[in-house]
């Protein structure tokens, strides 16, 4: 039998009326500021999500836009400057920054009581990836308390938080990365699969069985036909192999139209919660 679609798609969808009522009940439309350096493909279509989500529930994107040779003092400075006018609610760091610049101390520059991303030690805010997984989750009742939730991938952004979140649901959580010795049976000891390493494939119908919700993270650019969502010649996946394990697990997200969509609806919803003064 062939497992139920997690879509992320859908369920950003469902909520956005909800969003729109929150932008609706401030005094002014919420602005968010994205600084990006650089013109990587990836992070423009990324902008380009974020732009279109923050136009549909009312919610003003600034692009500020600083060159790939840009030196560390003068992407400080942009932040600071952000971080001063009152007109900014968030500020998000668009990732990752060039090798050339101290990314911590960029991320860490950002004032927390602006932290759309949730990333600066202050945060008053929730990564968004981590956010949009608990939110999908939730939206499809999935109640993670008492369960076993694997965990692939233990980064600062993405993986770390997602294994805390789970863990304060009440789950017993297991987190795994490129040095555990026998990812399998971690795999098949899981309720819950999150997949985030970044590795296309990673998850094969062998490293799961019958009954797990798998989550998958991970966003890979690989050689494919075009297709919805894609830049021609190329094709988006996740790190599970889609297709041979939807046939073995209850439920599954697909890659794209999964995590992606949660984590800039997470994104919004971090912006509003720092508005109305909630975090
Ligand atoms: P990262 O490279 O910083 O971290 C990857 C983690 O996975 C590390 O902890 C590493 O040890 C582990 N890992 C890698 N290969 C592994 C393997 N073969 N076996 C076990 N563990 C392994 O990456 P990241 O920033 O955490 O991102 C992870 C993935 O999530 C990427 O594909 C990224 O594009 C994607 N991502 C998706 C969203 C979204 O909105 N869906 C948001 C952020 C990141």
């Amino acid at each position: 039998m062939s497992a139920t679609i997690l879509s992320g798609r859908t369920t950003r969808e469902a909520l956005i009326p909800g969003l729109k009522r929150r932008v609706e009940s401030l005094k002014r439309a919420p602005v968010l500021a994205i600084i990006q350096v650089g013109e990587r493909d990836d992070s423009n279509s990324y902008i380009k999500s974020k732009k279109s989500f923050g136009d549909k529930i009312g919610a003003e994107v600034r692009h500020i836009k600083l060159s790939e040779g840009a030196s560390q003092e003068e992407v400080l400075r942009v932040v600071a400057d952000a971080n001063k006018d009152a007109s900014v609610d968030g500020i998000i760091v668009q990732l990752p920054l060039p090798a050339s610049l101290n990314r911590d101390a960029i991320i860490e520059s950002v004032d927390h009581s602006k932290d759309a991303d949730g990333l600066t030690s202050q945060a008053r805010t929730v990564p968004a990836t981590a956010r949009g997984v608990l939110e999908l989750l939730k939206q499809y009742d999935i109640q993670l308390k008492g369960k076993t939730v694997t965990v692939i991938g233990r980064s600062a952004l993405v993986g770390k938080p997602i294994a805390a979140l789970c863990a304060k649901e009440g789950a017993n959580v297991i987190v795994c990365h490129r040095g555990t010795p026998d990812l399998k049976a971690e795999t098949l000891k899981a309720d819950v699969l999150i997949v985030a390493a970044g590795h296309p494939n990673l998850i094969g119908k062998e490293q799961v069985k019958a009954g797990q919700v798998v989550i998958d993270v991970g966003i890979n650019t690989v050689k494919g036909d075009k297709l919805e969502d894609e830049v021609e010649g190329t094709k988006l996946v996740g790190d599970v192999d889609f297709d041979a394990v939807k046939e073995v697990v209850a439920a599954i997200t697909p890659v794209p139209g999964g995590i992606g969509p949660m984590t800039v609806l997470a994104l919004f919803e971090n912006l509003l919660d720092l508005c109305e003064n909630k975090v």
